[in-house]
């Protein structure tokens, strides 16, 4: 059975990486990148993406594999060292029965909330001034 995806008319992470609509970019290379997400579910919530577009962890092509991870790690780093959280959360979801809301592969990666674990359900949506300001106090450390 193939895996159920979200359908947007478009990808809105290809959108933000081709700067076709603004969003806050932590890191932009050649293979992958890091997103600031106005969803803060955590401290210093970040997605690790690929740039070219692949829908899930199934189609990530081998040669981005260790771009991705090493990615992940350097973004927990930062996240660690700016807000020295007591826990490192590290999630991805594939297909629409894994809450997968936009079908470009995605890590999460947020620092556990001072009362433990992360946020879920409805978060307020950030704006760019908050999200370029968490991209502010993490860049110093990716
Ligand atoms: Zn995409």
């Amino acid at each position: 059975m193939p895996i159920s995806m979200p359908s947007p008319e478009r990808c809105p992470f290809c959108d933000y990486l081709a700067g076709l609509r603004p969003y806050t970019i932590l890191e932009q290379g050649d293979q992958v990148a890091i997103l600031v997400t106005r969803e803060q579910r955590g401290l210093g919530h970040v997605l690790v993406i690929p740039v070219a577009h692949r829908p899930t962890i199934l189609d990530v092509a081998p040669e981005e594999e260790r771009h991705l991870m090493n990615a992940v790690r350097r973004a927990a780093r930062a996240i660690t060292a700016a807000h020295d959280p007591e826990g490192i959360a590290v999630w991805q979801n594939n297909g629409v029965p894994a809450h997968q809301t936009v079908p470009h592969v995605h890590f999460h990666v947020a620092g556990t909330l001072p009362d433990g674990g992360t946020r879920w359900g409805e978060v307020p949506r950030l704006d760019l001034d908050e999200t370029d300001g968490i991209a502010k106090r993490l860049s110093p450390h990716v």
